[in-house]
This record gives C-alpha cells, structure tokens and sequence, in this order.
C-alpha cells in the first residue's frame, strides 16, 4: 500500500503505527506470544507496551498493555480506492461502475454478462466479496456475510483528538467482537465495531456503537456523533482469506474477514504474479482447505451468533 500511494501520489492521509489493546491479562499474554511470532517471519517494528505505556499512547483506563506495531498504520481508505482507480485509468484500464454482473458463463473466452450487455474475457477475477450474492454458488457456501458498522464524531478540534490518541495511532481490542477506531485527518474519531452475522442492516447505529466509544472514552459523553453508516465484510470459518481458480481461466480472491485493506492489496500483487506466469505464491493461499460454517445456509447465523456470545463472555471473564 505504502508504495502504491508513492507511485501514484495518492493523497489519503497514511499515518503509521497500529495497536493491538489487551483488556485483560490473558490476551495481554496472547499478544507477546505474537509478536514472538510475527518477529520469527520478519516484523521487527513491534514494541510491547505495558499498563503505563498503553495509557501513553491512548487516553482510556480500559487496557492492560498492547502491542505497537509500526508496520501497521491507517488510511482514509475511500481516497486510496478513488486513487487506486485513478492510477488504473491512467494505464489505459477503463472501469465500469452500476452494471452488475448477473451471469457468468466458463470457456475461453468466458462470457460475463450484465442486464444491459455481455463481454468475452479471457481472464475473469471474481472479487465481489459481501456482495457477491448467489453468483458463484460453489463460492457463497464456504464464507458468511456479515455487517459492522462506524460511528464519525463532530470534529474535535487538533488538540481534543491527540488527548485521545497522543501519536495518532489506530487502535484495535483483542476481543472475539472488537472494536476499532482511529482519528480522521479532520480530527474526528471514526469507532467502529460489532459485527451482525448474516450482514442484516441494524436498526440504529448510534445505540450500537456509542456505547462501545463511551466505555473507551468516558470523557466524550458530551461529544456529537454526526455521521454513522454500516457495510459488510465477508467471514470465513478460519479468518484467512479465499483464493483459488474455477477453472483455467475465472480466479476468486474473497473473505478477507474483516482485514481486507491490506489483504485486497497482497491478493492483487498475488494475482498478477500468476497471470505472468508465477503461482507459486497465490498456490500457497490456494492451497489452504476451506470448510463451510456449521449449521448449513440455514443455521449458520445463529450457530456463529452463539459461538461469538460465548467467546464473548469469555472476554469478559478473563478466561
Ligand atoms: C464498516 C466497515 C469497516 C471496516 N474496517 C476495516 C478496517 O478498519 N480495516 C480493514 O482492513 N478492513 C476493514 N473492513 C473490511 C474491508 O472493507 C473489506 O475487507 C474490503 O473492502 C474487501 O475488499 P474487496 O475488494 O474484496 O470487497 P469490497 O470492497 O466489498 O468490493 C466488492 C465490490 O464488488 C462489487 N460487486 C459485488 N457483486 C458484483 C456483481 N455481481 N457484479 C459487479 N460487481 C459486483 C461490489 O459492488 C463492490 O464494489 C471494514 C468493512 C466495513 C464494512
């Protein structure tokens, strides 16, 4: 991502370094054993930040320590999209907007249509994630969409959001359903978190997620919320991301369970590997056997609902 936004001078607010937050003892334990782990494949940018080091780097008394990651940061993801796009345009790509694919028809070429015409490819790459929908069903039954959604405050003001965020780091918990937030380049806070399997829209966002902002941040009960939405992410049974082949000629890359910024990013430098001739590194993802959530099309929501209520309680607990 980092080189992309270089190459093609992408202006959307790159800020580096990630926390991962601990609340209780147990996932403050979990989080060491990562970085013992992401330092064995290469990441030598994380620091691990006790009780007190936390407190300096996010105003909340909800942590017990965390782990920095400065390979990690945030973006203003809508403008790295409408700059990605950009960039694509610029090589001669063209990109068609509001002309749904209803049908896709295998062969070389393979056939894709649209309500309103038809185009002969000889690649296709399926990437419509969430909202992908029926269209491929050997792919609908390996994965589950499901909804999170954002709150954005009125704008704090410089000063009022690096109280909050000291380094203007973006912060994630440790819970089975976590929350995740970040301040905006206007100096908003953007929280977010909860997740509603099946990917139903909620009734009402702010009841949802202020409260969630409130127990990090007691000191904004008075703050406005001014902007609130909701959008899906497709889940998959183990968390890692689906690549594969349908045939010689119709690729997928879906499912990246909530971390598809910098996920979408590797499926795309993956996939133009292979069609220059390289798979090795996209067979390694393809490889990964995939298996269909438990309770079938019918069940699977509320199975996995039932499942997150008890990871959650044991969040809760410390267990
Ligand atoms: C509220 C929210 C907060 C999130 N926060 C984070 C975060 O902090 N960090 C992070 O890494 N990830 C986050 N995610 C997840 C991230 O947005 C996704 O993982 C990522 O967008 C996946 O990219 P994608 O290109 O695979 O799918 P999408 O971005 O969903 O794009 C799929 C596209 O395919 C199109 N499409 C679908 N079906 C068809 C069809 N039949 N014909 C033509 N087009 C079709 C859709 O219209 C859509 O434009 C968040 C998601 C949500 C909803």
């Amino acid at each position: 991502i980092r080189e992309r936004i270089k190459r093609y001078n992408i202006q959307c607010d790159l800020q580096e370094g990630g926390v991962f937050a601990a609340e209780t003892e147990k996932q403050f334990h979990e989080l060491k054993a990562q970085q013992a782990r992401w330092q064995k494949w290469g990441n030598d940018k994380l620091e691990l930040l006790d009780a007190r080091g936390v407190r300096e780097v996010v105003a909340s008394d909800r942590y017990v320590g965390a782990l920095l990651d400065k390979s990690g940061g945030h973006i203003h993801p809508l403008n790295l999209a409408l700059g990605e796009a950009e960039a694509i345009r610029m090589q001669g790509g063209q990109i068609f907007e509001q002309s749904a694919v209803t049908s896709i028809t295998p062969g070389q070429p393979a056939l894709v249509k649209t309500a309103k015409g038809a185009v002969k490819a000889r690649y296709i790459v399926v990437a419509g994630n969430a909202y992908l929908g029926n269209l491929v069903p050997e792919l609908a039954g390996k994965s589950m969409p499901c909804g999170t959604q954002v709150i954005a405050t009125e704008v704090l003001g410089e000063e009022r959001a690096r109280e909050l965020l000291p380094q203007n780091y973006c912060l994630e918990d440790c819970n089975y359903l976590l929350d995740y937030y970040r301040t905006s380049a206007d100096h908003r806070l953007i929280y977010g978190g909860g997740v509603v399997y099946g990917a139903r829209d909620p009734a009402d966002i702010e009841r949802l997620i202020i409260p969630k902002m409130l127990k990090t941040f007691p000191q904004l009960k008075d703050v406005k919320v001014e902007y609130t939405w909701t959008g899906n992410f497709l889940l998959t049974l183990s968390r890692l991301p689906q690549f594969g082949r349908i045939g010689p000629n119709i690729y997928y890359m879906q499912g990246y369970s909530g971390h598809g910024v910098t996920c979408t990013h590797l499926a795309g430098k993956l996939l133009s590997e292979v069609l220059s001739g390289q798979a090795e590194r996209f067979d390694a993802f393809a490889k990964l056997p995939h298996y269909p959530f438990p309770g079938g099309r019918l069940f699977r929501i509320p199975f996995t609902a039932a499942g997150a209520a008890w990871y959650t309680l044991r969040d809760r607990l410390g267990v």
